[in-house]
């Protein structure tokens, strides 16, 4: 074979290769977008996605109806809940004698997780008696050290709160919203 034919066969192969691959490239052209321009638009997230917990906020109240009763913290396998609270003196009522978690004040100091740790496993929403717990559907969850991963739930609903935003939770969904 001579160096002339080699040539002519390795421009050919080059251009069959180009054509595999345009084809491929052109097939998907024509196909629904199953991507998104994130972070401009984000995707809708299933009903039933596990992120990180979150305290549940009442509509009523504005504010959450865990009762520092431990529960969830006992539970934990990972033990990466901590819950500080107590009875409390409210504006005109006697904190003696309350009883958790009916009384309405008894108050929630701290709730803190250590995300780095949680595995999800739901436990914790589980075994709640008050339903206070649940799965938020934040899913942007990064940091530059172990320590962004403490979180105090109650500190982190009242500074959202004070922003006038809901909990990642209770949104209608992170819809497709075109940032600008
Ligand atoms: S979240 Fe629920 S189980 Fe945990 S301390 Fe609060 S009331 Fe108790
Ligand atoms: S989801 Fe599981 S591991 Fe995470 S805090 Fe709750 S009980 Fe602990």
């Amino acid at each position: 074979m001579s160096e002339f034919t080699r040539y002519l066969g390795r421009i050919a192969s080059g251009a069959a290769s180009l054509v595999s691959g345009m084809e491929v490239t052109i097939r998907y052209m024509f196909k629904p977008v199953v991507t998104v321009r994130y972070p401009r638009l984000r995707l809708d997230i299933p009903e039933g996605f596990r992120g990180p917990v979150e305290l549940v906020t009442d509509p009523e109240t504005g504010d959450h109806n865990c009762s520092a009763c431990g529960t969830c913290a006992r539970v934990c396998p990972s033990g990466v809940i901590s819950v500080q609270g107590g009875k409390k003196k409210a504006a005109g009522q006697d904190g003696e004698g309350a009883k958790a978690p009916e009384d309405p004040f008894v108050i929630t100091d701290s709730f803190i997780i250590d995300f780095s740790r949680c595995s999800l496993c739901g436990l914790c929403v589980e075994s709640c008696p008050r339903k206070a717990l649940r799965f938020s559907h934040m899913y942007e969850q990064c940091g530059t050290s172990r320590q962004v991963a403490v979180v105090d739930l109650v500190a982190r609903q009242k500074a959202l709160a004070a922003v006038g935003c809901e909990p990642a939770a209770s949104r209608p969904g992170p819809q497709q919203q075109a940032a600008a």
